[in-house]
């Protein structure tokens, strides 16, 4: 007899946003533990740390910070914890983007200490989640890293998101805009969520909440971010790409978008763009595969004409993709073990193939219809 799964949600320790966030690290430090060693990019080493180490020598709390390579290699994370060790710090702070943010994460696991994540894009749903990507040193994707527990803290300090390039954010809502569509699916097919269980009534509604979000304030928060002004709508799209996104999709589950987003990367042209662009065309393909309503394709793809994200295989720099390349595209996403057999529909990689096509053939029929239309 097989026994249910249960109803289970993950949730990072404390969730915190604001503009300025980051004058609080220090004290929020010192309630983790204090000794505090923090990891940072190029940019935040140049830009974050002189400020917190001006914060930490207020509160006399002990700090030291130190540059992170680019890739989260296991090489660099044995490297970090053994600093990390070797100094007795207690808490763990990751500064950056995406694999900065994965070093600090498997780091802290390592060294057996409290972590403190501070997104300085929000380009993506990483932040809150008890996952951390593994590279290998040329790049390439090795293993994910499964924590035993979500972060303690997120801070996400607005003014330092609003100043980023607006491309992360618009990415960011292209990985959020597949939080609701991939909940759904596995709520349809009661699918598994990345949590061990399925689905809580929580984990779906905060999921639908994310979408209902970026759908209303998502272009209002481009125009913030362009002007690198911090405006309510800027703060509500933050949140739903950080907090809403990151826990819609480690409690309601992953589906189809994923997976093609996983299948596109063997199409070297799409190296260039970032993971929620990928994901936004695989939210448009699963709109296909899972047979949705007219009214919810057109919604779906007037939201990313209008924000930014591509509805084409070309706005992916895939401008004449064969057949061949596409079916390459689908079989990968549908290898043994892929999200995308969390939908409810029976999934093959012709069904995938044949998605894929529509995606693209229809995306490129609104904009000529649009060009039309001008
Ligand atoms: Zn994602």
């Amino acid at each position: 007899m097989r026994l249910p799964l249960p109803r289970t949600a993950i949730f990072p320790g404390r969730y915190l946003q604001a503009p300025d966030a980051t004058d609080l690290l220090p004290d929020l430090a010192a309630g983790l533990g204090g000794k505090t060693m923090a990891f940072a990019g190029g940019t935040a080493m140049r830009e974050i740390i002189p400020r917190l180490e001006r914060g930490f020598a207020r509160t006399g709390a002990a700090f030291q910070a130190e540059q992170a390579n680019a890739e989260c290699t296991d090489h660099e994370i044995d490297r970090l914890a053994s600093r990390v060790r070797d100094a007795g710090c207690e808490v763990v702070m990751a500064i950056g983007g995406g694999k900065a943010l994965d070093t600090g994460k498997a780091v802290a696991y390592a060294a057996g200490t409290r972590v403190i994540i501070v997104p300085t894009i929000a380009s993506t749903d990483a932040p809150c989640s008890a996952v951390a990507v593994v590279y290998t040193e040329e790049g390439m994707f090795k293993r994910y890293i499964s924590l035993p527990r979500n972060p303690d803290l997120v801070v996400v300090d607005t003014a330092v998101i609003a100043r980023a390039p607006v491309r992360f954010l618009i990415a960011g809502m292209g990985d959020a805009l597949s939080t609701w569509i991939e909940a759904d699916a596995c709520r349809q097919a009661c699918a598994p969520n990345l949590a061990g269980g399925v689905s809580t009534l929580a984990a779906y509604a905060l999921a639908r909440l994310c979408y209902d979000t970026i759908l209303e304030f998502g272009v209002a928060a481009c125009v913030a971010c362009r002007e690198k002004i911090v405006t309510p709508a800027f703060e509500r799209v933050v949140e739903a790409n950080t907090l809403l996104s990151g826990l819609g999709f480690e409690s309601a589950g992953l589906s189809s978008a994923h997976s093609v987003h996983n299948g596109l990367t063997v199409l070297p042209e799409t190296h260039a763009y970032y993971h929620g662009e990928k994901v936004a065309f695989g939210s448009l393909t699963a709109l296909f595969l899972a047979d949705r309503s007219r009214a919810l394709i057109d919604e779906v793809y007037a939201f990313c004409e209008s924000a930014g994200l591509p509805t084409t295989l070309s706005q992916l720099g895939v401008s004449s993709p064969t057949d061949d390349e596409l079916r390459k595209v689908a079989s990968v996403a549908c290898v043994e073990g892929e999200t995308i057999y969390n939908e409810p529909s029976a999934i093959t990689p012709e069904r995938v193939f044949h998605c894929l096509r529509m995606a693209d053939a229809y995306g490129r029929e609104r904009l000529r219809s649009i060009s039309k239309s001008v």
